[in-house]
């Protein structure tokens, strides 16, 4: 069953990478992409332009064999650089040394390196400007618009693995049915995306090894370098109320706003206003789902199975985490299809939902929380305990994006202990030399178990 001729729908990140897995197995595999080539197109307008990689999606890239053509995508950010309203800044790194560190990678660049890949294997074949327009889940059939011929045409597609995002019409097409029992959770906030481009000779005009944020507690704006010098900001930012992007309806408020509150910013931001009205607003929001598959017939993975809000920079590497998986799943040679979406579900569901509320969790701690002395004091403490018992207190964020080999939900869940002890450690102190640090190990080492 394994050489099956696969359909994949939607070449996006998770589809492209997972298409170049399995062809190395020997499958099949049809791609089907409703863009045109990305290679020659320069990408879909409005998405988010650089996006955080970490150990889990590099561990993916490595899986497939391709993290060599990757890697010099690879822009190292080793921490968060807080800009306060007066424009101070202070760092603070994401981890213990130099190799805790996350990465900035351009989406468009990425992908066209994954579809390039994909397409170099004779074992896939990509249908670019093939749009999926309705999916029968009774017949396993897709009616496809091929936009190049302007006509419709249907495929037998079992099985059918569905990468086709957050707004997947596959998983759409079971609503109502009880069988995947999807949900989609609109988060109140929107974002949208601005830039500020290279100085003179190219050079960044910001420090580039770090993700910049101004946190104003109830949104907040950050910054990615880019490889040409140039660094994209995101405004996430209520989508009501005031203030909002409803209230911000004109260019002199949407100034005003920036210079009060982002002031060290608009000198270097590339036509505020401008782009302030070019730019989409884009939504945000949770996808979770009761089961990802139908039988053998059908699995979604990647965003199509379960979109998080992108607050932890986990949503590509959840999806990169997931081809391995699946893939790894398919080790087992008299596995069926039925079987090996099973095993795949039984693994990840509950990562999925683990990230999805951590991921939520970390948008207050990104917009707000950082800015409390008592905070900063729990991170300090808990970069300690790690260098004193490593293999018994690692922070949660570091769990997250450091350690691949922790599930997403053991990191919930130890994290939720930790963070427990670290409240307690540091109630009634204001300084880290106020805590008995022998006296704090040993506290940790009788509540918390080793990490196996
Ligand atoms: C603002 C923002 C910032 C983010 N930042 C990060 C980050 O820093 N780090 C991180 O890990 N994640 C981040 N994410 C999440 C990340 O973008 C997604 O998790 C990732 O793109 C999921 O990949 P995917 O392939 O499942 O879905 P997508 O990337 O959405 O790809 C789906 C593909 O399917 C195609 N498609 C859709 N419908 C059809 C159809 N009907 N027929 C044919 N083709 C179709 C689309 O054209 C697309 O190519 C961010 C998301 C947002 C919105």
């Amino acid at each position: 069953m394994k050489k099956d001729n696969v359909t994949i729908l939607g070449g996006g990140l998770c589809g492209s990478l997972l298409s170049i897995m399995l062809a190395r197995r020997g499958i099949k595999v049809t791609l089907l992409e409703r863009r045109a080539d990305p290679r020659k197109d320069g990408g879909e307008a409005g998405r988010s332009i650089n996006l955080v990689m970490s150990a889990r999606g590099m561990r993916a890239l490595r899986h497939a064999g391709v993290f060599e053509k990757i890697e010099p995508l690879l822009i190292p950010m080793q921490g968060r650089l807080i800009h306060d309203v007066d424009g101070e800044t202070e760092l603070h790194p994401y981890g213990q040394d130099d190799s805790e560190v996350i990465y900035s990678v351009s989406r468009a660049a990425l992908n066209r390196e994954l579809i390039d890949c994909a397409d170099s294997s004779s074992n896939v074949s990509i249908r670019f400007q093939h749009e999926c327009v309705s999916y029968y889940p009774e017949e396993a059939t897709l009616r496809v618009r091929d936009h190049l011929k302007d006509t419709d045409y249907d495929i037998k597609a079992r099985p059918l693995i569905a990468a086709d995002g957050a707004g997947s019409r596959v998983r759409r097409a079971f609503n109502n049915t009880g069988t995947l029992s999807g949900s989609e959770e609109l988060l109140g906030h929107s974002y949208k995306e601005l830039a500020i481009p290279g100085g003179p000779d190219g050079k960044f005009q910001m420090s580039p090894d770090a993700l910049h944020i101004w946190p104003r507690g109830g949104y907040m704006l950050i910054a990615l370098p880019n490889p040409g010098g140039d660094f994209t900001l995101t405004l996430f930012f209520p989508a009501e109320g005031d203030p909002s992007f409803l209230s911000l309806n004109s260019d002199k408020k949407v100034t005003a706003f920036f210079k009060e509150q982002f002031a060290d910013a608009v000198p270097l931001i590339e036509n505020l206003t401008d782009s302030w009205n070019r730019n989409p607003v884009g939504i945000l929001g949770t996808v979770r789902c009761k089961h990802w598959h139908e039988g053998g017939n059908l699995l979604l993975i990647g965003d199509a199975a379960h979109a998080v809000v992108p607050f932890h920079g986990q949503g590509m590497n959840l999806a990169f985490e997931d081809c391995v998986i699946l893939d790894q799943v398919l080790d087992n040679p008299d596995a069926d299809w039925e079987t090996v979406f099973r095993v795949f579900e039984t693994e990840q569901l509950a990562n999925a939902n683990a990230i999805a509320d951590m991921a939520l969790e970390n948008y207050i701690e990104m917009r707000d929380t950082v800015r409390d002395p008592k905070y900063r004091l729990r991170r300090e403490l808990s970069f300690e305990l790690e260098r004193r018992m490593p293999k018994r207190f690692i922070p949660r964020y570091s769990m997250i994006m450091f350690h691949d080999e922790i599930p997403y939900s053991v990191a919930q869940e130890r994290g939720l202990a930790q963070h427990n002890l670290l409240v307690g450690l540091t109630e009634n102190v204001d300084s880290i030399d106020e805590i008995d640090i022998d006296e704090a190990v040993r506290f940790v080492a009788s509540r918390l178990p080793p990490i196996h």
